[in-house]
């Protein structure tokens, strides 16, 4: 009947719900054992001068090998680890292994590139911030125009705050850029006050250019905006070979995605420098 069947909806829509709570709380246990642990690795995804081929910067992207659970996204735990605190910790470990290895890579005497690296905004807005940065680029002696800070537009609450901090890394000699962005609200008043080096276009964006022609004309705008402000313009979620040639027809220089690389161990990065070139049609797997 309609009222039994309505009854065993409720009861699934519960279970469904239970087991959501647990993995979630699973998942939180789990997180605060995990770097005691070694659970955390780092993958690089090239960042490629799409005129040239030239890799120009690796964005460092979070990896999590959960003992039972087995590979955990970031879109999954970087949440939990942001509601419960422990990005603080996370984020740190993060940027140290990600300086000790561009710091490494230019030992070794690869060509040097730019590390960009994932800031949550509870990283960005507590207090010791940029002290934790001055630190670790001092322990791992990477020089600051070799950092990349992402800071999600949706992080850029507080201004009155973030313009100093932003301020300060700015002074140390760190580039910072903004990620996803088109998906927030930030006007372009904002924008213009904003010490920024590099504005990431949206993957959703990217991968509408070709059949969606209001997303084609929001990215030329984003584009044309961001050229005029002086800032690097940077297309992520680049997959197709028409998404380049609208990127390179528009004068977006920079591109990141799976039409070039996908995120990679870093001996694989260290082949790809001493090639020291990567073109759209040598795809790196
Ligand atoms: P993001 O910073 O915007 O990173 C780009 C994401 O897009 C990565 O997903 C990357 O693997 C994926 N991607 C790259 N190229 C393509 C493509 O051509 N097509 C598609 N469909 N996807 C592509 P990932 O590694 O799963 O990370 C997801 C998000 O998790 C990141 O988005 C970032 O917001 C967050 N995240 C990752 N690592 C960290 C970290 O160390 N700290 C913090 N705070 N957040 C992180
Ligand atoms: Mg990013
Ligand atoms: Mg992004
Ligand atoms: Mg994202």
């Amino acid at each position: 009947s309609v009222k039994e069947s309505g009854k065993n909806d409720y009861q699934f829509f519960n279970y469904n719900l239970d087991e959501k709570l647990s993995r979630k709380v699973e998942l939180e246990k789990g997180l605060r054992k995990a770097l005691a642990n070694n659970e955390f690795t780092l993958r690089y995804q090239p960042q490629i001068n799409i005129v040239t081929g030239k890799i120009i910067g690796v964005e460092a992207l979070l990896r999590w090998k959960h003992p039972q659970l087995g590979n955990i996204s970031p879109g999954e735990f970087i949440p939990i680890a942001e509601e419960t605190g422990l990005i603080k910790s996370i984020g740190e470990w993060v940027l140290k292994t990600a300086c000790k290895q561009n710091k490494a890579w230019q030992n070794s005497g690869l060509p040097p590139i730019c590390m960009a690296v994932n800031v949550s905004k509870q990283q960005f807005h507590s207090e010791d911030f940029v002290d934790m940065v001055t630190q670790v680029l001092e322990s791992t002696q990477l020089n600051p125009k070799y950092l990349e800070l992402e800071i999600t537009e949706n992080s850029m609450y507080k201004i009155e705050h973030l313009i100093p901090t932003l301020n300060q890394l700015k002074d140390i000699g760190i580039k910072i850029a903004i990620d996803d962005f088109g998906t927030g609200y930030s006007s372009l008043s904002i924008l213009n006050r904003l010490p920024i080096d590099n504005l990431k276009i949206d993957q959703n964006f990217i991968h509408n250019i070709v059949n969606n022609s209001n997303k084609a004309a929001l990215t030329k705008t984003i584009i044309n905006m961001g050229i005029d402000l002086n800032f690097n313009v940077t297309a992520e979620g680049v997959e197709t070979y028409e998404q380049k040639l609208f990127l390179t027809e528009n004068q977006c220089n920079i591109g990141q995605g799976y039409l070039f690389a996908h995120p990679l161990l870093p001996e694989k990065i260290k082949n790809i420098l001493n090639k020291s070139n990567l073109s759209s049609y040598s795809k790196i797997e």
